[in-house]
């Protein structure tokens, strides 16, 4: 769309899951975007069309501003004296104590440093810990940039990957930590088509028209507080997985069943009915290293949050007590060939860091099983880390993947499997047996199709 009197120029560093969709949305706000990225092979696909992820609305985005609205470069000095507000979007990972990994926020910083020549504000995307922007603002004084040239700002991103433009577009709430009003300002200024309601009139708006909802609030508070509101938003969800993982591990030593549980206890609106779905535990390059790094602030801060210790040790079980399920359900595991269908972290995406799949099947084989696995997004990832070999084997399609084995897995809940003709599933494999992981399946169904039927904290089907 043609860029408006109120259209910002914006750089986005870090042109990974977070900061591509960032961009392509700015672009689709009517701001014009610099994405920047230090990996050159990236930015040419970019450059090229191609999106390199797999994310619902992304290939269009890109193709409509590609090279227009939004340019794509490795030159992160151009995109720094063009724009009046650099996002920040690079990776922050665990590092091996913990703690958040910043060495990449710290890197971008001193390279903006040396660029600053005009009031701009910075703008920390990337998941951090608390005080990060004062060291922000540190990292570019002692590099000579004077004070007053600019404002470092917390807008921590809340999307989810495989629904992450519709999120970003559609968000619960836009969190700025902001100790200066004139920063604040720009902020408000970028997300008003978000927030003024008017981005959801147009009639090409993603996720359609809806005039009628109310726009999202934009939430202000100090940059310590937006900060914390990450760490301790993504800490709460695991939390909340964990939770209801124990839940169920206790419904299936007493024969109860967790989804009635679970909807006994999310139609309390107190409780809420999301992530109150029991698995073989979370994953993803979020949640295990975000419980981590708020665990380490906490103990660096004096703060006794051993709570996050038991969240990350019933995730770990979580991983153990499917194998035991499997074990159970075949007798023994040496020289067993299983299906798994499933290798990203969740449905929907092609990401696979930290995948519990991923982490199972190193498991399985070390159990001594041989596996053949499907993905309908995730398998060329995975071979880069886990090639094919003797114990491992990678299928086109779900159907082959069953085919001949002694059981299939069930380890990502993409809708694609979930609608899997399970007649034809069934006569594919030497037992039917299914162990599922993400409860994609009614044991009802699953039963009267002749599948024994094994998932998490629901009473087995035969
Ligand atoms: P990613 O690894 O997909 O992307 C990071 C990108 O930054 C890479 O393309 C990398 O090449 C680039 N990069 C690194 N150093 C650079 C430099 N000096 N200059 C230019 N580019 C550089 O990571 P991501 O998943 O997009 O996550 C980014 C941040 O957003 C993390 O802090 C993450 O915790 C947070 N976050 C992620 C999600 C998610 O679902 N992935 C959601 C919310 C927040």
């Amino acid at each position: 769309m043609p860029q408006s009197s109120s259209s910002i120029q914006i750089a986005v560093i870090g042109s990974g899951y977070v900061g591509l969709v960032a961009a392509v949305c700015f672009a689709e706000m009517g701001h014009g975007v610099i994405c920047v990225d230090n990996d050159e092979r990236k930015v040419k696909a970019l450059q090229s069309g191609d999106t390199l992820i797999h994310e619902t609305y992304l290939p269009e985005l890109l193709s409509r501003y590609c090279n227009k609205e939004i340019r794509f470069t490795t030159d992160l000095a151009e995109a720094t004296r063009e724009s009046q507000a650099i996002f920040i979007a690079v990776g922050t990972p665990q590092s091996e104590t913990g703690d958040a990994d910043l060495s990449y926020v710290e890197a971008v910083a001193c390279e903006i440093a040396r660029s600053l020549t005009k009031y701009t504000v910075i703008v920390e995307k990337s998941t951090v810990p608390v005080y990060t922007n004062e060291w922000i603002s540190r990292a570019l004084v002692r590099n000579g940039v004077p004070r007053d040239l600019f404002d470092v700002v917390s807008n921590p991103e809340f999307l989810r990957e495989g629904t992450a433009v519709a999120d970003f577009l559609h968000p619960d709430r836009i969190v700025v930590g902001s100790d200066s009003p004139r920063a604040s300002e720009v902020l408000a200024g970028i997300y008003s088509p978000l927030t003024g309601g008017s981005y959801y009139q147009r009639p090409d708006a993603i996720g359609g028209m809806c005039s009628a909802a109310l726009p999202p609030p934009l939430l202000f508070t100090s940059t310590k507080s937006a900060e914390i509101i990450k760490h301790a938003s993504n800490a709460f969800l695991a939390l909340k997985i964990s939770f209801i993982n124990a839940v169920s591990n206790l419904c299936e030593a007493t024969d109860a069943n967790v989804e009635q549980v679970a909807n006994g206890m999310g139609l309390d609106s107190r409780i809420g009915p999301k992530f109150l779905r029991p698995g073989i535990g979370y994953g993803g390059s979020c949640f295990p290293k975000d419980v981590a790094a708020f665990r380490s602030v906490a103990d660096q801060m004096g703060v006794d949050f051993s709570l996050l210790t038991e969240v990350e040790k019933i995730n770990a079980q979580q991983k153990t007590r499917f194998v035991r399920k499997v074990r159970t359900a075949l007798w023994t595991l040496r020289g067993k060939k299983l299906g798994v269908l499933g290798l990203a972290f969740k449905g929907e995406t092609d990401d696979i860091r930290e995948s519990p799949a991923v982490e199972l099947i190193e498991m399985f084989i070390a159990e001594g099983c041989s596996i053949i696995a499907y993905d309908p997004a995730a398998t060329s990832r995975t071979q880069e880390i886990l090639p094919a070999g003797p114990k491992l084997e990678y299928a086109d399609d779900a159907y082959s993947t069953a085919k001949d084995v002694d059981a299939l897995l069930i380890l990502t809940d993409w809708m694609e499997f979930a609608k899997l003709d399970l007649q034809r599933l069934n006569s594919t494999m030497r037992y039917p047996i299914v162990v599922d992981g993400r409860n994609l399946f009614d044991p009802g169904k699953m039963a009267a199709a002749g599948f024994t039927y094994i998932s998490i904290g629901r009473p087995a089907a035969h």
